[in-house]
């Protein structure tokens, strides 16, 4: 059990001030640093657009030049989603059984609660009856149309879960309904689970999960400037017109309701209609980008980055990794103060709008990808960071050498005496394969437009239903999710070892031949990989390709420009249907949203004309071949030496 919130100090004490000395920099009985943070981060709201964003901004700013980080602002003008007008009823008859009205006004001072909604629902008002759709994906509306009910007209009513809100929007929307309503099941993270808040850590009845349903999965960021940079304030940039923008986002009317509403209208029958308002305001709006930098000896950098923006408080999501990001700072500042210095500069990035759909990041991206190609070592991602003391890490291959080297020097806050390498380690004593990261948070842009190699991780475990709810706050957090707070002094201390020796290590932090036999196991698993009983890519296929990973491996150990390996695999022209995304590898999937899909066109290339596959393949191939010999021409000419500047 957790233990109440006013023992939280003195078990931190007893348990592990001695191991933290110097680190926390906390005395006996005093307030952990990282508990101050996150206090004083999450007093206000920080909706993107709203004025509790641009104080967060600030906040983050005067943190980060304590710390003698150079601070800059990065203004952008973008395409928000903000909710003005909310109205959800329930009418059997004439018995009105609930009724919700809910008024927001982002130009507030201060900025207000956020209500519950959908960011980027189409606008307007129906009133229809209701279809229980199950979780809302293809296989159910194939379910419903064999039992010969269909949903043109209708409002459907979705669970949360199984893939990205915004495909759930999406479908039900090419199914003709009128709206959908999106709620969490109880027994996934609600009464079902256990004590709800604030007596547990699950969601109450009245609580909703927010969130973007706006196409991750097509393009991320302002969806006014697809693949290129939105401007600063000021500045007249290029913007797709009204038609065109429009024709990118939903036409649906969506939005979140609570599990007590969801029961009402499943209890109520056949006869009872919802009656749905809602009036949502599409507009530009100015967002802040925050980025700290502490110089290195050459170009090069590598980037630690979190939003910073919230849909209410967010203290885990993303306040734990902002917390743990500026603590960091603090670490890395004791280092440089001890005589350490970068040899890759070191930014860290406090990214505005993610919430709307990984708008800052992606916007900042596209505006630095030049500098990115040539001098980008790294991003390492961090988002709801803390819900727990279990570590867990994924993203791009290429890094083993130097997460042996780190993890083994960060102590794991659940064993005395052992460390996150232990932690990390599966049973076999191996260390685990890195997860690949499809789409959900700001390492998009670098890992699927811009081919940076990403790592993204998290201490979890005691999460409860705070998702994207108004109790996402400072007290789920300190009484449920990181009471003692060393999940968080254990993030940043994570943190800070992976920059320090990634700065350390330049280029040659980065192992390409690791990279390319993860590739060659990537697809050779492919290959094998079956659909409806059949090998949809087959070993045949999956050889050709692995093979020229194979060939790669040898001649990229030890290469200098092996740190390009993952911009070497794009595909200029991008996947089909979302040029945005060019790593013909692996890409969020179409039908999932979150989860990573191997080789997405080649899964397409399968279930289309003969010969499809054979040419996709083909162009793999091609790429790879051209990458070799230029690989080879390098290493020939002498510049297979490890010279990093
Ligand atoms: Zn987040």
């Amino acid at each position: 059990m957790t233990p109440p919130i006013r023992n939280a100090f003195r078990l931190l004490s007893a348990l592990s001030i001695a191991g933290w000395v110097g680190l926390a920099r906390a005395g006996d009985g005093e307030e952990p640093i990282c508990r101050r943070l996150s206090r004083e981060l999450t007093s206000h709201t920080r909706l993107a657009g709203t004025v509790g964003s641009e104080s967060g901004a600030r906040w983050v700013a005067e943190r980060l030049s304590e710390c003698g980080f150079e601070v800059e602002l990065d203004r952008r003008v973008v395409l928000l989603s903000h909710p003005r007008f909310l109205h959800v009823s329930l009418r059997s008859g004439d018995e009105e059984l609930f009724a919700r009205t809910q008024t927001f006004d982002p130009r507030a001072i201060p900025a207000g609660d956020v209500p519950i909604y959908s960011a980027w629902s189409h606008s307007g008002r129906t009133t229809a009856r209701v279809v229980d759709v199950g979780r809302g994906l293809q296989a159910d509306y194939a379910r419903l149309a064999r039992a010969g009910v269909g949903v043109a007209g209708r409002v459907v009513l979705a669970r949360y879960g199984g893939a990205y809100r915004g495909i759930k929007a999406k479908l039900a929307q090419a199914h003709g309904a009128a709206a959908i309503l999106l709620f969490s099941d109880p027994e996934e993270d609600g009464a079902g689970k256990g004590e709800v808040y604030p007596k547990g850590r699950f969601k109450p009845g009245w609580a909703a999960q927010r969130g973007s349903i706006s196409s991750l999965t097509v393009a991320p960021g302002d969806v006014t400037t697809p693949g290129w940079a939105s401007p600063p304030p000021g500045v007249q940039g290029r913007r797709l017109s009204a038609e065109e923008t429009a024709a990118r986002l939903p036409g649906i009317l969506c939005t979140p309701i609570g599990a007590d509403e969801a029961g009402a209208i499943l209890d109520a029958g056949e006869d009872a209609r919802v009656h749905i308002e809602l009036e949502l305001e599409r507009k530009l709006f100015e967002i802040v980008n925050v980025l700290g930098r502490l110089p290195g000896t050459g170009e090069d950098f590598v980037i630690a980055g979190n939003h910073r923006d919230a849909w209410v408080r967010g203290a885990q999501d993303a306040g734990s990794g902002t917390v743990s990001l500026l603590r960091a700072a603090q670490l890395l500042r004791a280092r440089v103060d001890d005589g350490w210095q970068p040899r890759a500069a070191i930014v860290l990035a406090f990214w505005d709008a993610e919430e709307f759909g990984l708008i800052g990041s992606t916007e900042w991206g596209e505006a630095h990808a030049e500098r990115l190609r040539e001098h980008g070592l790294c991003y390492i991602n961090a988002d709801s960071t803390v819900s727990g003391l279990n570590f867990g890490i994924g993203g791009s291959a290429g890094f083993q050498g130097v997460l042996n080297e780190v993890l083994k020097r960060v102590p794991d806050p659940k064993s005395s005496g052992g460390n996150l390498w232990q932690a990390w380690q599966s049973e076999d004593g191996k260390p685990k394969e890195l997860r690949l990261l499809g789409s959900g948070s700001d390492f998009t842009v670098f890992v699927h437009h811009l081919g940076l190699p990403a790592l993204n991780f998290s201490f979890h475990g005691n999460a409860g239903g705070q998702y994207h709810t108004s109790f996402d706050d400072f007290l789920q957090m300190d009484r449920f999710l990181d009471p003692t707070w060393q999940g968080h002094e254990t993030a940043a201390r994570f943190v800070c070892e992976l920059l320090l020796e990634m700065s350390t290590r330049g280029r040659s932090g980065f192992d390409g031949a690791e990279a390319a036999a993860f590739m060659a196991r990537l697809v050779r698993r492919a290959g094998l990989e079956e659909l409806d009983g059949e090998p949809w890519l087959g070993s045949l296929h999956a050889e050709r390709i692995a093979v020229q990973f194979d060939a790669l491996q040898g001649r990229l150990k030890g290469l200098e420009t092996a740190y390009r390996f993952y911009q070497e695999l794009l595909q200029p022209r991008g996947l089909q249907g979302r040029p945005w995304y060019r790593n013909p590898y692996w890409a969020p999937g179409i039908e999932s949203g979150y989860a990573a899909e191997t080789l997405p066109d080649l899964r397409r290339a399968a279930r289309g004309e003969k010969g499809e596959l054979d040419s996709g393949v083909q162009t793999l191939v091609d790429a790879l071949e051209a990458y070799r010999s230029t690989v080879s021409e390098a290493a020939g000419a002498g510049t297979g030496e490890t010279t990093t500047r």
